[in-house]
């Protein structure tokens, strides 16, 4: 079976097992997103969608968190690890968007790509969930199925990954297959366990059906 053929089998299977596609990380706003995606880094998202409510019932819009001491978002956002980092990027991106963009979020990959802290990750998960652009989020679980499943071939550098996924995805699946992904890793082909090869619905598909690692 081609790559091709392979990729449109896979979508149609986890379609099926995981008919919700959405982003585990709760936002009701575009900006919202950005700070929660910033601070998902190295933490969980469970983890970012708690720390976010005191940090958004705090600072309610783009404008009166731009305005934040850095050091007061750093305090409240500590418990999602580089605390530093992440409150400097955040206070740094706030203040672009309501300084450049009228407190909106921009539209434009090469725009969010220019914000601190935004990464080619980050950008496309904003394209394909806030203004339902094609999209290939390439974070840990997708990288690792989709060298399980055979769809690339040892390629672990997210860009290139997501270079090859482009060539294998209609681009109109691109964001809802890497939300399943997501489930599917955390469910059944996880990380820190042998994967769930029996109960997995691309087993008679995989490349690897768990032998690898
Ligand atoms: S068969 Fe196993 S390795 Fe392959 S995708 Fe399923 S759980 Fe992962």
């Amino acid at each position: 079976m081609t790559k091709e053929k392979l990729a449109l089998e896979i979508i149609e299977r986890l379609k099926n097992e995981y008919p919700q596609a959405d982003c585990t990380l709760d936002y009701n706003e575009a900006w919202k997103l950005l700070v929660s995606v910033r601070l998902a880094a190295q933490c969980t998202d469970a983890r970012v969608n708690v720390i976010v409510e005191e940090l958004f019932s705090v600072y309610p819009d783009v404008e009166t968190l731009a305005g934040a001491p850095v050091e007061e978002i750093e305090r409240i956002v500590k418990p999602c690890g580089l605390g530093k980092s992440k409150a400097r990027d955040i206070s740094a991106c706030m203040k672009i968007l309501h300084e450049q963009y009228g407190g909106k979020v921009p539209e434009d990959f090469d725009a969010l790509l220019k914000l601190p802290g935004v990464g080619r990750k980050s950008a496309n998960l904003i394209m394909g969930d806030v203004f339902h652009k094609p999209a290939i989020v390439t974070d840990t679980h997708c990288i690792r199925l989709v060298n399980r499943m055979g769809l690339v071939d040892n390629i672990k550098e997210p860009k290139k990954v997501e270079m090859a996924l482009w060539k294998l995805i209609p681009p109109e699946e691109g964001s809802d297959f890497c939300h399943r992904l997501v489930y599917h890793g955390r469910e059944v082909c996880t990380a820190r366990t042998k994967p769930y090869c029996d109960k997995c619905c691309v087993k008679d598909l995989c490349a690897h059906n768990g032998v690898q690692e």
